[in-house]
């Protein structure tokens, strides 16, 4: 079966659309950035945080 259409989609992320071909090595996503963006999208949430106490203890030690 030859099925040389190519597949559609939207990237998830940015919603951009590209299709299933190895012109996007990071499919669903348009690009490794999307990819990242997607993955770590709750880390960056957890990251802030910690980031966030630590300068308030800063502030508070000067
Ligand atoms: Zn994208």
């Amino acid at each position: 079966m030859t099925d040389d259409k190519p597949i559609k989609l939207n990237c998830p992320t940015c919603q951009k659309a590209i299709t299933w071909s190895e012109a996007y090595p990071f499919r669903p996503f348009c690009s490794e950035r999307c990819k990242m963006i997607d993955l770590g999208e709750w880390a960056t949430e957890g990251h802030r945080i910690p980031g966030e106490d630590a300068q308030a203890q800063n502030d508070e030690f000067e």
